[in-house]
C-alpha cells in the first residue's frame, strides 16, 4: 500500500502580510523583510518530492477544509468567529506572532482537515501511512489564541477527530519540531486518552513551557512527556532520546495511531533553533517510529508538517522521512549532508545525558 502526500496550493497561499521582519512588526527602525513563516520551504519540499520523482510514487490525497465542529473540538467558539471575521476582512493577527491574510481562516481550515483527510486514508485503508504537507503550522495554537505563526492546532484537531469521530482509544503525538508543541499539550493536559510527547530546544518557544516536570494534570497527569534538549543538540543526542525515552513511552502505552507534529527546524541550517540535526538524523528517527508503529499499531502513523525555515536545506530532510515512510529511495543525495554531519558536538554529549536521564524517569509511570 502506498504511502499519502497531503498538499494543496492554497497551502502556499496563506499570507502573513509585507509589515514585518523575521516574526516582528516592521517600523521605522526595523526594515521589513518576509516573514519568518513563508511558503518557500514548504513550496521546495514539494518541488524536491516532484523532480525526484518520489510523488509519482505517493498515493496524493485530496484534502477536505476541516469544519466548524471539528474545529471547535479544539477551539472556542470566539476564537473561531474572531479568525473568521478577520479573514472576511483583510486579515490579522490570531495573537502571538501569528499574522494571517485575507482568506486566512479556509487555508487554516484546509490544514487541519489535511490532518484528518490523510487520518482517515490511513484507518480507511487507502494509504499505509502518510505525510501532511499543510501550512499554516498548527502546533502552537492554542484554545482562543493563535502563537508562532499557527492559526488552529491542527495535530489536536486531528488527534479530537480520532477519539470521538473515528472511535480510536488512545493516540500518540511525538512532536520533534525545535519548538515546544505547548497546542497539542494543551489540548490533551487532562486527557489520558493522548500520550503527547516535545521533543525540542530546551527555554525558546514559548517561553516557560517544555520542562520535564510539566506532565500533564489530573486524568492527563503522566501522559505528557517533555524532552528539553539543550542547544546545540546534535544527532547522537536525539537518537538517544528515542531509543532511551520516547520509543519506550509509545511501547508502554501502545497507542492506536501515532501523530508526527513534523517541524524540521531542528536542521543545523535552521535560523529559528540552535540544534544540529541532518536529513539522516531525521530519516534515522522515521525509522525509529515506524518500527515502534509497526509493533504496537499496525503501522499506523501520520506526519503533519509544522516549522522549518531553512529553505534550501529543508527539502532534503522532508525528502529523507517520505522515503523512509514510503520504503522508496530515490537515489537523490544531499548535498548539505556532508557538511552537517561533520560539525563537532554531533555525538551525545554528558550534558545531553543528563537530560535524557531526567526524561527517562517519566516512562515508568506509563500504561
Ligand atoms: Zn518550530
Amino acid at each position: 500500500m502506498a504511502t499519502g502526500l497531503v498538499w494543496h496550493e492554497l497551502y502556499a497561499w496563506h499570507h502573513p502580510g509585507q509589515n514585518y521582519a523575521l516574526m516582528v512588526p516592521a517600523g521605522l527602525t526595523v526594515q521589513p523583510a518576509d516573514y519568518i513563516e513563508s511558503p518557500e520551504s514548504k513550496r521546495r519540499i514539494k518541488s524536491l518530492l516532484d523532480v525526484s520523482g518520489l510523488s509519482a510514487q505517493l498515493m496524493h490525497v485530496e484534502p477536505r477544509p476541516a469544519t466548524e465542529d471539528e474545529i471547535l473540538r479544539v477551539h472556542t467558539r470566539e476564537y473561531l468567529d474572531r479568525i473568521q471575521s478577520l479573514s472576511d476582512d483583510k486579515g490579522g493577527e490570531a495573537g502571538l506572532y501569528a499574522p494571517f491574510g485575507p482568506g486566512g481562516y479556509e487555508i487554516a481550515a484546509l490544514a487541519a482537515g489535511g490532518g484528518i483527510t490523510l487520518a482517515d486514508a490511513v484507518l480507511d485503508g487507502t494509504v499505509a501511512n502518510g505525510y501532511a504537507l499543510t501550512r499554516p503550522p498548527g502546533h502552537h495554537a492554542i484554545a482562543d489564541q493563535g502563537m508562532g505563526g499557527c492559526i488552529f492546532c491542527n495535530s489536536a484537531i486531528t488527534g479530537r477527530h480520532l477519539l470521538e469521530a473515528r472511535g480510536l482509544g488512545r493516540i500518540a503525538f511525538v512532536d520533534w519540531d525545535v519548538h515546544h508543541g505547548n497546542g497539542t499539550e494543551a489540548a490533551f493536559w487532562t486527557d489520558s486518552r493522548a500520550l503527547t510527547i516535545s521533543i525540542h530546544q530546551d527555554g525558546v518557544f514559548p517561553p516557560d513551557r517544555g520542562r520535564v516536570s510539566q506532565a500533564g494534570e489530573g486524568e492527563g497527569e503522566g501522559y505528557n512527556i517533555n524532552v528539553p534538549l539543550p542547544a546545540g543538540s546534535g544527532v547522537g543526542a536525539y537518537e538517544a532520546a528515542f531509543d532511551r525515552v520516547i520509543v519506550p513511552s509509545l511501547k508502554a502505552y501502545r497507542p492506536d495511531m501515532i501523530v508526527v507534529p513534523s517541524g524540521l527546524d531542528a536542521d543545523i541550517f535552521d535560523p529559528m533553533g540552535h540544534q544540529m540535526m541532518t536529513s539522516e538524523g531525521y530519516r534515522s528517527l522515521a525509522a525509529k517510529l515506524m518500527g515502534v508503529a509497526e509493533e504496537v499499531c499496525g503501522g499506523r502513523i501520520i506526519m503533519l508538517h509544522e516549522g522549518g525555515y531553512s529553505a534550501a536545506t529543508v527539502p532534503y530532510i522532508g525528502l529523507a522521512i517520505i522515503e523512509e515512510l514510503s520504503g522508496i529511495r530515490t537515489g537523490i543525495s544531499d548535498p548539505f549532508l556532508e557538511g552537517a554531519a561533520g560539525y563537532a558536538g554531533q555525538d551525545l554529549q554528558p550534558h545531553q545525558d543528563a537530560m535524557i536521564s531526567e526524561a527517562e524517569t517519566l516512562v515508568e509511570g506509563l500504561k
